[in-house]
């Protein structure tokens, strides 16, 4: 800290999984709970406009508060989506498909929620199909885990992606993980089926 060396950090994303964040410098030293405070300072970490802050004066510790607490955010919502894989063994919990290129981290309650949280109980491991459904009230999951296509969606009438995709899913059940504290919170699976019921 007094050398002000830059040093990496190490931000664990789930167990044996980093990301490598550098260059940061150690700004705080708590000797009573033997913590310190670590501050980034490469803008090129963050996708943030910075200039203003170089531009009005030299305060580097501002400029290395904001580039670290956009880097948090960013680092919140990347540690989500390996949370959530992670709990759910890489498989979306609806159509069971494997290829991690093809899955996302989907919240139960959206982000603008106020209980919206980054958390796995506010999650669902789900393809790109059925992420972008669920998102768009195409397809709801029931508190008691159970899939329900929107009325005219299931009627309708197209090929076998609708068919196999989607239709074949009403009244199927979700796989979600063992462990208690990873499943989906009914409560939060509860509120968005109201807005899914609601929206149609
Ligand atoms: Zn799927």
């Amino acid at each position: 800290m007094k050398l002000q060396l830059p040093l990496i950090y190490f931000f664990g994303l789930v167990p044996n999984k980093y990301l490598p964040c550098w260059p940061v410098y150690i700004v705080g030293d708590n000797t009573k709970n033997l913590t310190f405070k670590v501050l980034l300072d490469d803008p090129k970490m963050v996708e943030v406009e910075i200039e203003e802050f170089c531009v009005a004066e030299d305060d580097s510790e501002a400029r290395r508060q904001y580039i670290t607490s956009s880097l948090k955010i960013r680092l919140h919502q990347k540690s989500f989506r390996e949370r959530v894989l992670n709990a759910y063994k890489e498989q979306c919990s609806i159509c069971r498909l494997r290829h991690r290129e093809l899955l996302e981290a989907a919240h139960i309650l959206p982000d603008k929620h106020p209980l919206g949280e980054p958390v796995v109980s506010n999650g669902l491991a789900l393809c790109k199909l059925h992420h972008a459904a669920y998102d768009r009230n195409i397809l709801g999951i029931s508190p008691d885990l159970h899939i329900q296509i929107r009325k005219d969606v299931l009627e309708e009438i197209d090929g076998p992606i609708l068919i196999h995709g989607l239709q074949d899913f009403q009244g199927t059940k979700i796989f979600t993980p063992r462990s208690s504290y990873l499943k989906p919170n009914p409560a939060f699976l509860e509120e968005r089926f109201k807005i899914f019921t609601e929206a149609h």
